[in-house]
């Protein structure tokens, strides 16, 4: 049986995370409403805007069952997602799921003009690895239990800081892997971390499988 895999959907981005999920042969299902959680293996919480999730979580009546599934099954947050499972962040309309012991700072890297791309440092890819960060949350607190298992190397303004981070299931990066064809972050928390039996051996994002007509909205 295929794996099937859910991509938190309120709003962000589905489509690339989607693309990533079938090229290592799992099912994405879009999640919008508490039943679509219902016989996935795992979840992810794609970038977005973090405050309007919290609110759609709310009033789809998602907030309660999310908190329950996040608590028992494989998830990861990719850059809003990390704020969304993280325990503090800023000026947000309600509090966050409360499973990653981290806090965030939201927009701290800069604006949606200042979005960079970094060569990170992982103890979890082997290899140089290609982040894409889009007005990204800054993690400002690692609680015990918590692995750093991705750092943006130092000194420098953003030097040296954890980008993501993993405490059990739960995984957070600041980061956009769905943004690059570089398949080894979802391979990674597919398979080692979700325990999720892969078919497809790829690394690399095939570009004729991309070019979705739903176009991807990171924030
Ligand atoms: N800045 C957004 C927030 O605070 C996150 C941006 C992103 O997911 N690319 O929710």
């Amino acid at each position: 049986m295929i794996p099937r895999v859910g991509v938190l959907s309120l709003q962000g981005d589905f489509a690339c995370h989607r693309s990533s999920l079938e090229a290592l042969g799992v099912e994405a299902v879009r999640v919008v409403l508490p039943e679509h959680l219902r016989g996935l293996a795992a979840l992810l919480m794609p970038g977005g805007e973090s405050t309007t999730m919290l609110r759609l979580m709310d009033t789809n009546g998602l907030r309660q069952p999310l908190t329950e599934f996040v608590r028992e099954h494989p998830v990861m947050g990719t850059c809003a997602g990390v704020i969304l499972l993280g325990r503090e962040g800023e000026r947000l309309p309600f509090p966050p799921l409360g499973v990653l012991d981290v806090s965030v700072e939201r927009n701290a890297y800069g604006r949606q003009i200042d979005s960079f791309s970094a060569e990170l440092e992982s103890s979890v890819v082997a290899g140089p690895y290609q982040g894409v960060f889009i007005r990204a949350p800054r993690i400002r607190r690692v609680g015990h239990g918590v692995e750093v298992v991705a750092t943006l190397p130092g000194p420098g303004a953003r030097g040296g800081t954890p980008v993501g981070v993993r405490q059990g299931r739960v995984v957070g990066l600041c980061f956009h892997p769905e943004l690059t064809s570089d398949l080894r972050f979802h391979r990674w928390f597919l398979g080692d971390v979700a325990g999720v039996a892969l078919a497809a051996s790829a690394a690399v994002l095939d570009p004729a499988a991309v070019g979705d007509p739903e176009s991807p909205e990171p924030a």
